[in-house]
């Protein structure tokens, strides 16, 4: 087979072209009409002198050009870099230098951002685009155009990671890999008739884009509803309304449901949401579960270098407390500081070798610090976990954000997880201040309940007597927000900021 995603899109769309794809904002595309779209914007990036192996930067909250941009730029050969609309002028400036965009797709709210980080890269707008700029209506203007030659290990995508870590590097994802994990991940959760899905994560996030992919043209027939961004009310409406069958979400959409009245909301259609991008507490898993008898909550694990997914829980072998088996392609080592390979059970960074990783970073990014790297064609993930008796992967924390106090290893994860049993805590951070006495110190971030009352005392004790002399939090700082990145992940390297700001 032809493994690249333009052609996945022709076939699903010659197969169920008068099917209803994609809902948004109160109506339904049929899948022909995204399709006639789709090849028009081809045609009209080819006019804007877009070549294959060009890179455009599609930086927009979700909307339905978001992918029919995409579509368009694979069948044009070019390489979709997206960026989360959160991102100010200096880390796109960075983006677009790096890259070497050619043009930047984005919609009117962003373009104050886009035009000050742009400079001579020429901004296509969704919506009015003022003089200067191009209207992507413009774009639809154009005869229809199939898709170009490609082959599976050209470039698609190019996405730029590091928001948690570092300085952002480009992550050189292929159409075979996204090809390969988008059909792997729909094989391995589906049901005989789930096909209608919600998608309430960012389609420029790594997560965002192999669901996009996947719940669009791997899914038969592909049927989607598409969230601007993320409202938990406006979540349970449209899934009773829509009779909604499966979604995706990360941990901290779930705990924002846990907040709605979920006993007076009937979702009969409703049988999983997959989640995933960060850790789910245990606790939020069952709670949700209890309140919303009939969905099953499927974790699964991965990282923008493996295309977004590397394990996942089949809804008929699913494990709670883990991440879930090895996609099909995909094998995991867990190796010890020297890089030997660990024993079943034993605790050390997950390895993951496939076909789909990522071709390697753009440029010379490889020497960045962060983590996670390409060694021999094998991805050190910089996560710490362990395979069980039954190939199960756990997670334990992230390497780089072990913290060290006077030799013993503490994970902030345990001592979040012991913040976040107070009924006062909403949500808490953990980061290592460096100290002259112990290497570092323990410190947490807390943000309480609107109505919680605890003191800093009380939580220091009460995390002490659960985690231990060691790893308990010596200092604890009150916030009213805990920085997060788009899919709603904890940004300890945000919190570090603070502490050094
Ligand atoms: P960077 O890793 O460069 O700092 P990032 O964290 O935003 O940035 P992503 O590729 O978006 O990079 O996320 C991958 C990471 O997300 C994994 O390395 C892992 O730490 C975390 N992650 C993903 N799924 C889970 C999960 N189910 N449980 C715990 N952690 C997860």
């Amino acid at each position: 087979a032809d493994q690249t995603l333009g052609r996945l899109a022709e076939e699903s769309w010659s197969r169920f072209g008068d099917f209803d794809s994609l809902y948004y904002e109160g109506t339904w595309h049929r899948a022909e009409a995204l399709a006639e779209r789709t090849r028009r914007v081809t045609g009209g990036f080819g006019a804007l002198g877009v070549r294959p192996g060009d890179r455009v930067v599609v930086m927009m909250a979700t909307c339905p050009e978001v992918p029919v941009t995409y579509q368009a730029l694979w069948a044009a050969g070019a390489v979709v870099t997206p960026v989360v609309f959160l991102v100010g002028v200096e880390e796109l400036r960075h983006i677009l230098v790096d890259s070497g965009a050619v043009a930047v797709v984005t919609s009117p709210e962003l373009l104050d951002t886009v035009q000050a980080a742009a400079e001579k890269v020429p901004v296509i707008v969704v919506g009015d685009a003022p003089p200067g700029t191009t209207p992507f209506a413009r774009l639809e203007e154009a005869a229809e155009t199939g898709a170009v030659r490609r082959d599976p290990s050209d470039l698609a995508a190019l996405m730029y990671t590091g928001g948690t870590t570092g300085r952002a590097k480009g992550v050189m994802l292929t159409h075979g890999g996204l090809w390969h994990v988008s059909k792997a991940a729909q094989g391995m959760s589906h049901r005989p008739g789930v096909t209608r899905a919600i998608v309430p994560v960012p389609l420029s996030h790594a997560y965002g884009l192999i669901i996009t992919i996947a719940g669009m043209h791997a899914v038969e027939p592909p049927q989607a509803v598409l969230m601007r961004w993320f409202d938990p009310g406006l979540f349970l409406r449209l899934a009773a309304e829509q009779r909604v069958q499966y979604g995706s979400v990360v941990p901290a959409m779930l705990q924002m449901l846990l907040a709605e009245p979920l006993e007076s909301v009937r979702l009969p259609d409703l049988s999983y949401l997959t989640c995933g991008a960060a850790p789910l507490g245990r606790e939020v898993l069952r709670e949700f579960e209890r309140r919303m008898p009939g969905v099953r909550i499927l974790e699964g694990y991965g990282l923008t270098e493996t295309s977004a997914v590397t394990t996942f829980n089949p809804p008929d072998r699913r494990k709670v407390g883990s991440v879930g088996l090895p996609l099909p392609g995909y094998t995991i080592t867990v190796r010890d500081d020297d890089g030997e390979e660990l024993e079943i059970g034993e605790v050390g960074e997950i390895c993951v070798r496939g076909d789909a990783l990522m071709k390697g970073y753009w440029g010379d990014a490889d020497a960045a610090a962060g983590g996670t790297a390409l060694v021999d064609g094998e991805l050190r993930t910089g996560d710490i976990g362990c395979v069980d008796d039954d190939g199960y992967l756990h997670i334990v924390d992230r390497k780089k954000d072990l913290i060290i106090r006077g030799g013993f290893n503490v994970f902030p994860r345990d001592v979040e997880d012991a913040l976040n049993e107070h009924r006062d805590v909403l949500m808490s951070g953990v980061i290592g201040r460096p100290d002259p006495i112990h290497g570092e110190e323990v410190v947490a971030f807390v943000r309480l309940h609107p109505d919680g009352r605890a003191t800093a005392e009380e939580l220091i004790a009460w995390t002490r007597a659960r985690v231990g002399r060691v790893k308990y939090p010596r200092e604890i700082y009150f916030t009213d927000s805990i920085p997060v990145t788009s899919v709603l992940k904890l940004d300890r390297k945000a919190l570090r900021a603070r502490l050094t700001g």
